[in-house]
């Protein structure tokens, strides 16, 4: 045992060093990152069902790296939200938004609205309803719609913080949107608790129509179901001609998707759509 004690020492040493050599590295990149402000955010357009006018956007988080250019969110939003992160990130995120809009308020069609992906952990946050209040106040001259969007694959559990979190952001207007339904397991008890005013219905069914009968068969109860909640519905992912056109008798509120729009800099989001 004179021998095994240093080597099983030095064993939990090299263990130690192998995980911090896996985790640390990354974090601290990704709060240096933040520090040179290279997280962007870039924006999608959000058309109406009938017309396919414009009628707001969602905010989709970029990493533009100096030497590995445009890293998508996948890549890094998991750490982001495992290390807390993601709190700070979104807030520059609506910041950024806040800073670059607010000033063409006047420019921007009537009731737009604007998209932020929230994590879950960041709804037990109370300084969300500050960001999201600096964010409605900028936009005065011509008053926006903020959406939340929280996904139904994490869903939040009912606690003090989050209730008083989410009358908080109700009585200022703020809109909550489900994103994905369709991929979690919400139960309607869940929809009104937190009353969720907007569904997401997610790219994959959208994706599979035209496909074959069963996944048509599929997509007609995510529809339904959404349909039976009478919630305001969007459906992502729109890509084809052909689902535009399986999805006009639905009467669907809102459309999103390459076909109308991919995800651009918030530039080149202001000279194509405003
Ligand atoms: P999401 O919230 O479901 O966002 C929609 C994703 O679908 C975006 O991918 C968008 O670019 C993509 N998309 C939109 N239309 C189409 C289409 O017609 N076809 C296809 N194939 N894809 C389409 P993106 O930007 O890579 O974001 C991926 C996910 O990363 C988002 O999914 C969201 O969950 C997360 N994310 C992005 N930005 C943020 C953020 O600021 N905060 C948080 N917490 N998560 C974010
Ligand atoms: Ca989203
Ligand atoms: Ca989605
Ligand atoms: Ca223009």
């Amino acid at each position: 045992s004179l021998v095994l004690f240093p080597l099983v020492g030095l064993f939990v040493a090299f263990m130690i060093y192998q995980l911090l050599g896996r985790f640390a590295t990354p974090v601290t990149a990704l709060r240096a990152a933040m520090e040179k402000k290279q997280f962007i955010p870039y924006l999608q357009p959000v058309v109406d069902g009938t017309h396919h006018q414009i009628t707001g956007c969602e905010v989709l988080m970029r990493w533009q790296h100096p030497q590995s250019g445009l890293i998508p969110p996948y890549q890094f939003i998991p750490l982001a939200e495992e290390s807390g992160l993601i709190v700070p990130m979104t807030r520059a995120m609506m910041e950024q938004v806040r800073e670059q809009f607010g000033p063409l308020a006047a420019e921007l069609p009537k009731g737009f609205h604007f998209g932020f992906n929230i994590c879950a952990s960041h709804f037990k946050d109370l300084t969300l309803v500050d960001d999201c209040k600096a964010f409605i106040d900028a936009f005065k001259a011509n008053p926006i719609k903020l959406v939340l969007e929280l996904t139904e694959r994490e869903l939040i559990e009912q606690t003090e913080t989050t209730q008083s979190l989410f009358n908080g952001l109700r009585r200022m207007g703020v809109l909550i949107a489900l994103d994905d339904f369709g991929t979690g397991h919400s139960s309607l008890t869940y929809l009104q608790k937190f009353h969720i005013d907007i569904l997401k219905i997610d790219q994959s069914f959208i994706g599979r129509i035209g496909t074959d009968a069963l996944a048509g068969h599929i997509v007609d109860n995510v529809i339904d179901l959404a349909k039976r909640l009478q919630m305001v519905i969007v459906a992502e992912g729109v890509e084809t001609q052909a689902q535009v056109d399986y999805l006009t008798p639905y009467q669907i509120e809102f459309l999103q998707g390459y076909f109308f729009g991919k995800p651009v800099a918030a530039n080149d989001f202001v000279e194509k759509w405003l």
